[in-house]
């Protein structure tokens, strides 16, 4: 198993040039590039059609989050972008899934939608203060019944379903800071508790030497 299959590296930055210059070091090493709000706010969709360019898959973290017409009208309106993947709140709910599939399989055939369950950031004290019950398996459902794939903290997986993969941000080596993320596994635990692929940010990006930790990782998850 290698980065190359698995690993996403979210490109959270407001340097254009170290973000060019980063995929260019290390895109032939990962699976794809995650362009989040920061970056897509910041660089439009230059910065896809530039990461594109050079052979890349993209990743398009807006975690859309709307009303059915305007969330599937976004969806139509970046399909000239060609992104390969594309996050939506599952908590927006099945009218607005449905639209945005719909929208989907209309305007973008190779685009697949991933529903965020609940973010990686948020403590299950704070889960279970605002939204009371811990429906994460309910959500997992709401994703695979539209055949949409799932975002979630790898430790909420339970079982494989039928229609989706789990991608997992709250990813972090034994040594790393976790910053804001409130729930973190490493790399291997990550993929020994089914994730399909992992989403790591800073500790890639604000390192000296991404290729160094990219060796690491792939070290790590042969283990
Ligand atoms: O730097 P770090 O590894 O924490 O980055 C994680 C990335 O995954 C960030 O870009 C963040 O926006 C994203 N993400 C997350 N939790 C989710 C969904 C996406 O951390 N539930």
């Amino acid at each position: 198993m290698l980065c190359r299959e698995k690993l996403i590296v979210a490109l959270d930055s407001p340097d254009y040039d170290k973000i060019i210059s980063l995929v260019e070091t290390i895109g032939d090493d990962v699976f794809c590039f995650k362009v989040g709000m920061q970056c897509f706010y910041l660089f439009g969709e230059k910065i896809i059609r530039e990461i594109k360019k050079r052979g890349h898959k993209v990743f398009l973290d807006l975690k859309i989050h709307d009303i059915p017409n305007t969330a599937s009208e976004a969806v139509k309106s970046l399909s000239d972008l060609e992104v390969d993947f594309l996050t939506y709140h599952l908590s927006g709910g099945e009218h607005m899934i449905e639209q945005m599939k719909k929208a989907q399989e209309n305007f973008a055939p190779q685009l697949r939608l991933l529903g965020v369950s609940y973010l990686t950031s948020l403590s299950m004290d704070y889960i279970h203060k605002i939204y009371g019950d811990y429906k994460i398996q309910d959500l997992f459902k709401l994703a695979s019944d539209y055949k949409t794939d799932i975002v979630c903290a790898a430790n909420d997986i339970s079982q494989q379903l039928p229609h989706s993969s789990y991608f997992c941000p709250g990813i972090r080596m034994n040594q790393d800071k976790s910053h804001d993320q409130k729930r973190v596994v490493t790399p291997s635990k990550a993929l020994d508790h089914g994730a399909d692929f992992i989403i790591m940010g800073r500790s890639i990006t604000e390192s000296r030497s991404p290729s160094q930790i990219i060796k690491q990782i792939n070290k790590e998850i042969n283990k």
